[in-house]
């Protein structure tokens, strides 16, 4: 299961990549993400050495998403993304991994009072979510990289696997959202926010399959929709059912 698999663009990186200094950080990834070479200085090329070049044909190699805006995270909070997509490549569940904090801190190169607050940023920036499960053990999900939806890979990755586009995206607007007045295609449907609660705030465009809350900043498509509503498909009482979760109660 790749990222593609999630519709999720990608690029190439490796595990070398989590030294680096922050700086040299920002300009490996730039590359490693199709950037140009030619504005990089000589003593930075020195510096990434075997970094830039051609890294996919490195064994450790994994991928990370393109669209993600690297630079809004802190230093600490990059190098914790970075390390979670890096150690899901093999994992039998996809983008969702179960470790320490303790592991996650060294595969990051960081000590573990930062890995604590970079986990605290990524669940602050919907980019990751953390459940604890033993005593020491968490299970880290890593979520949409691309619209802000908070959906889970893993539920997009269902999603396709189980080929559940042959549903048109309109019948799983209906569906999720339980909401009699989507009768066909509309372009700007105003709806109460299922997420947030806000009223009216929720736009949906079901002819260019989009939606965003003006209130709470999610958005998405269909597939991300149902990442976070097909739990409730069957529930009547699925609104108090959706905001117990989101209040954590
Ligand atoms: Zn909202």
């Amino acid at each position: 299961m790749n990222l593609l698999d999630c519709s999720v663009t990608y690029f190439t990186s490796v595990p070398a990549i989590l030294s680096l200094r922050p700086k040299a950080l920002s300009t490996a990834l730039h590359i490693h993400n199709g950037g140009d070479e030619s504005s990089v200085p000589e003593r930075m090329k020195y510096q990434l050495a075997e970094l830039v070049g051609n890294v996919r044909t490195d064994d450790h190699a994994f991928l990370l998403p393109a669209k993600l805006d690297y630079e809004k995270l802190s230093y600490a909070g990059q190098k914790t993304i970075i390390a979670c997509y890096q150690q899901s490549k093999h994992s039998r569940t996809p983008f969702r991994i179960t470790c320490t904090r303790e592991h996650l801190a060294d595969a990051a190169h960081l000590s573990l009072p930062h890995l604590r607050k970079a986990l605290k940023e990524l669940e602050a920036k919907r980019l990751l979510q953390v459940r604890q499960l033993w005593r020491k053990g968490i299970q880290l999900s890593l979520l949409d990289p691309e619209y802000d939806s908070g959906t889970p890979l893993y539920w997009i990755a269902t999603f396709n696997r189980d080929r559940l586009e042959t549903v048109p995206p309109l019948s799983w607007y209906k569906l999720l959202l339980h909401d009699q007045n989507i009768s066909g295609d509309a372009e700007n449907l105003s709806l109460d926010c299922c997420f947030c609660g806000t009223r009216n705030k929720l736009r949906v465009n079901t002819v260019d399959d989009k939606w965003y809350c003006h209130s709470c900043k999610r958005g998405g498509d269909h597939k991300r929709l149902w990442g976070l509503l097909h739990f409730f498909i069957d529930r009547h009482d699925w609104r108090e059912a959706l905001m117990r979760r989101e209040l954590g109660l």
